[in-house]
C-alpha cells in the first residue's frame, strides 16, 4: 500500500479524510487557488481533485485516451482540427474523425472533450439538500456539461445557431464527450463508444466489438481515476513546497 494514486483512490472511494490533505492543514496550508471572485477557496479533498490550475492536463489526458481510441479503430483522426467554423477561430472538436459513416446524415464527427466534477459550482451558500444530492448521485455534472456544450451558441453572431446546428449543417455530427471526476460518463459517451467499436470491427480488428467496447470503456475510467489522483497529488506538492 504504498502507491499513493492508489491510497488517495481508496480514500476517495470511501469518503475517508485524505491523510496527505490533513497533513497539509497541520502544517496551516489551508487555502489554495483564488476563485473568480478573488476569494481563496479553502483547501479541501473534492478541491484538490478539481482545481482548476490542473484542469487542463486531466482534459488532455483524456483526449489522448480517446484519440488512441480512434486510432486503434482504424480512423482517420486529428486533434484540435482548424477551421470547423468558417470565420471563427473555434476549435470544437479535440478530436475530429474525418470519414463517419456509422451515422446517416453524417460524413465527420467532431468529439468535444469536457471535464468537470460533482461538486462545481458549489459553494458555502449552497443548500444542504443540493449538496447531498451531488456527493450521491453521480452523473448529475457530467449530464449538465453535456447540454451546456449542446446549447452553446456560436459568439459575436446576433441570433447566432448553436454548434451543434453549425456543424450539422455541414454534416458534422457533435460528440460531447463528457466526464466526470467520479467516473461518470455523459450521456453522448457509452454510446459513442459503441458506435466506434461497431466501426473497429468494420475496419478489420481482430477482436468483437463488445470486446473493443468493454476494453476502451476500462481504459477511458482508469484514466478518469488516475488522472484525477495526479492532479490532487500535484496540488498537494505544489501546495507543500
Ligand atoms: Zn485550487
Amino acid at each position: 500500500m504504498r502507491d499513493r494514486h492508489f491510497i488517495w483512490y481508496l480514500n476517495d472511494r470511501l469518503q475517508t479524510p485524505q491523510p496527505e490533505r490533513v497533513r497539509l492543514q497541520k502544517r496551516g496550508v489551508t487555502t489554495c487557488c483564488k476563485s473568480t471572485r478573488g476569494e481563496p477557496r479553502p483547501v479541501t479533498d473534492s478541491h484538490l481533485q478539481s482545481c482548476s490550475t490542473n484542469r487542463k492536463i486531466f482534459h488532455n489526458t483524456i483526449r489522448h485516451e480517446l484519440f488512441k481510441m480512434c486510432n486503434a479503430a482504424n480512423l482517420v483522426v486529428s486533434v484540435e482540427k482548424r477551421g470547423l467554423v468558417p470565420g471563427t477561430r473555434m476549435k470544437p472538436a479535440d478530436v475530429y474523425i474525418d470519414c463517419w459513416s456509422a451515422d446517416e446524415g453524417f460524413s465527420a464527427c467532431a468529439i468535444d472533450v469536457v471535464t468537470t466534477d460533482a461538486e462545481s459550482n458549489l459553494t458555502e451558500h449552497t443548500q444542504p439538500s443540493v449538496r447531498r444530492q451531488r456527493e450521491n448521485i453521480s452523473g448529475i455534472q457530467a449530464r449538465s456539461a453535456d447540454q451546456r456544450k449542446r446549447r452553446k451558441k456560436l459568439e459575436g453572431l446576433a441570433g447566432a445557431p448553436t454548434m451543434q446546428e453549425s456543424l450539422q449543417a455541414r454534416e458534422i455530427k457533435f460528440v460531447p464527450f463528457a466526464v466526470e471526476g467520479t467516473g461518470a460518463f455523459g450521456p453522448a459517451v457509452r454510446p459513442f463508444i459503441k458506435q466506434v467499436s461497431q466501426e473497429a470491427k468494420n475496419n478489420g480488428s481482430t477482436c468483437s466489438a463488445s470486446d473493443f467496447r468493454r476494453g476502451w470503456e476500462l481504459r477511458i475510467s482508469m484514466c478518469i481515476a488516475n488522472g484525477g489522483c495526479t492532479a490532487a497529488l500535484d496540488r498537494v506538492s505544489k501546495l507543500w513546497s
